[in-house]
């Protein structure tokens, strides 16, 4: 198990142009770390800086405490699965997972017991003599996961690796590769743009934008306690009322007073409430309270499990996300409850 250091690495492919900004990051041993971020953030780049394909401009990376930022890609153990596989077509199943092991120079028992291990791992045994272009999406994804387990990679890499593959195979794939990690006691980082995945997969998440490191934590930490907009709205939807501070626990917003968490922020601050659409509860118009602002609905959005409601309110849209949801006529009036423990106050 390898423990990864990165600090302070920066990187710009063109002079004044920054892709990464002087970055810093601890991925324990063990752990299935995500970066994620929009596309065009810097996360291949970092990836790429890890396996050492592309240099940085500065910084250092350690290994188990061992600096191996100037070491070639092939001594650093390091195995990259890429998002369009980087198969050989002509070659068979196995001869691709071999090649790592072949170009280290294994000795042929190994190189059969490795193999044949890495295949069992991605449940394909049976396919090691098949051609590469007649396997499904799913099975080369298999394939190039196989390549990179078959080397026993100190850190393994993965670049998007299920974008090309249907959503449901996606979901499966999502399981097996963090049953793999987890079996394998493997260090893995793990780059992609989508949420869910990250949420549903990661031990931690690192949230990247513009080459910045916006936040790290646990999926649960990153989505219920995010540190700014940007992580509050890519993690997912969220309703954002400006207001400022009045005193502790309370600020003034265009829904009225509201009683939010605790901060020690001067009166008359500038913040932004952020609470997610199904933290709202939906009451009768009757039900007058703490924290509940009358409002018309005005839009729904079915989509199976749950609906998505649109309010209008004195202070404006209130989106609201409703599990089992009962029949609701639009036009009709309600109380929207906003309890405080789901409000995370943002600056500006
Ligand atoms: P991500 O993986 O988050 O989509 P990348 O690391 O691939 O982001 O790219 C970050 C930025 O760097 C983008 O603006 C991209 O166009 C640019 N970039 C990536 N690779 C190169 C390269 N080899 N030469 C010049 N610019 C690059
Ligand atoms: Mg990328």
């Amino acid at each position: 198990m390898t423990t990864v250091e990165i600090q302070g690495i920066a990187k710009s492919y063109q002079p004044g142009v920054p892709v990464l900004k002087p970055f810093d990051l601890t991925i324990e041993a063990g752990e299935l770390f995500f970066l994620l971020g929009p596309s065009g953030c810097g996360k291949s780049t970092l990836l790429r800086i890890l396996a050492g394909l592309v240099e940085p401009d500065s910084g250092v990376i350690r290994f188990n405490g061992e600096d191996i930022t100037r070491l070639a890609p092939e001594k650093r153990r390091a195995a990259m699965v890429f998002q369009n596989y980087a198969l050989w077509p002509h070659l068979s199943v196995f001869e691709n997972v071999a090649f790592g092991l072949r170009t280290a120079g294994a000795g042929k028992e190994t190189i059969r017991r490795e193999v044949t291990a890495a295949l069992e791992m991605v449940q394909l045994a049976d396919c090691a003599a098949r051609r590469i272009p007649s396997l499904s999406g799913g099975q080369q994804q298999r394939v190039a996961l196989a390549r990179a387990l078959a080397v026993n990679p100190a850190l393994l890499l993965l670049d998007e690796p299920l974008s090309n593959l249907d959503a449901r195979l996606r979901d499966a794939m999502r399981h097996e590769i963090r049953r793999i990690c987890k079996e394998r006691h493997l260090t893995a980082l793990y780059v992609t743009h989508d949420r869910q995945e990250a949420l549903s997969m990661a031990d931690r998440i690192a949230v990247m934008n513009g080459g910045i490191l916006q936040q790290c934590g646990t999926p649960e930490q990153v989505y219920n306690h995010p540190c700014n907009r940007f992580v509050a709205g890519f993690l997912g939807d969220t309703n954002f009322i400006s207001g400022e501070a009045a005193g502790n626990g309370k600020i003034r917003s265009p829904f009225g007073e509201l009683n939010v968490p605790a901060c020690d922020l001067p009166d008359g601050t500038t913040i932004a409430a952020a609470i997610r659409p199904e933290r709202i509860r939906i009451l009768p118009p009757d039900a007058a309270g703490m924290n509940r602002i009358p409002a018309r609905l005005t839009g729904r959005t079915f989509l199976g499990e749950s609906c998505e409601w649109q309010f209008e309110a004195a202070g404006g849209t209130v989106d609201v996300l409703e599990f089992a949801p009962p029949e609701r006529r639009i036009g009709d009036e309600f109380l929207l409850e906003l309890p405080p423990d789901g409000v995370v106050l943002l600056r500006g």
